[in-house]
């Protein structure tokens, strides 16, 4: 899904604006979507439309390749291209199918990294209800399949060339704030409840694949 390229186009909701309740509602989740996220697209564009060299550049070489882009579009691309490449991972990894939960080697992996199950979650709360004003939580994968919580300031992404994101958490204000006010904790409660383990499983599997 991320090798796309110029111009890059806003990625529909896999589920409807109402999906998520009671946990994010539907009014939280279209300003998200159809303002927040839609205004990283149209800057990345409009950055891109001033540098053609660029616009056969994936979204993935464009973020992991910012110390040879162009002075003036630097800055920019991390920013916007940050906010899209994290946005569309997070929409698409929510959506909890009723009761569904870690499974197979993603939970192997898990209780290998962290201890157990309910020890990685106290540690990606702690992560991003610490996090210092605007940025992301992320649970990443090593080429080995060796899990890692980190954190990201802004709209900054990790090391692409060393993690694949299996899933992230928003905790910048407006992804909460017209629900949940300033009660971060809460919204990062909720937020455990929609993770799609599915997705998640599939993705670190595919990761685990390509060393085998
Ligand atoms: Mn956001």
């Amino acid at each position: 899904m991320r090798d796309e390229i110029y111009p890059f186009v806003v990625k529909p909701l896999p589920y409807e604006y109402d999906a998520l309740t009671p946990v994010l509602d539907a009014t939280t989740l279209m300003f998200h979507h159809d303002k927040h996220y839609k205004t990283y697209v149209d800057n990345l564009n409009s950055v891109l439309a001033d540098h053609p060299q660029l616009q056969k550049m994936s979204l993935k070489e464009l973020l992991t390749n910012t110390e040879n882009l162009p002075a003036a579009a630097r800055t920019p691309i991390i920013n916007n291209g940050g906010g899209v490449f994290n946005h569309e991972l997070y929409f698409d990894a929510m959506k909890c199918p009723v009761g569904q939960e870690p499974s197979g080697e993603l939970l192997k992996a898990l209780e290998r990294d962290f201890g157990s199950v309910i020890q990685w979650k106290e540690k990606m709360k702690q992560a991003a209800v610490s996090k210092f004003g605007s940025g992301w939580a992320w649970l990443l994968t090593d080429e080995n399949g060796i899990l890692t919580i980190q954190q990201t300031a802004n709209q900054d992404v990790p090391d692409l060339t060393v993690y694949t994101p299996i899933f992230l958490v928003d905790v910048w204000e407006h992804a909460y704030y017209l629900q949940y006010q300033n009660r971060r904790p809460e919204y990062v409660d909720g937020w455990f409840q929609l993770i799609n383990w599915k997705k998640a499983a599939r993705r670190y599997e595919e990761v685990i694949a390509r060393k085998q």
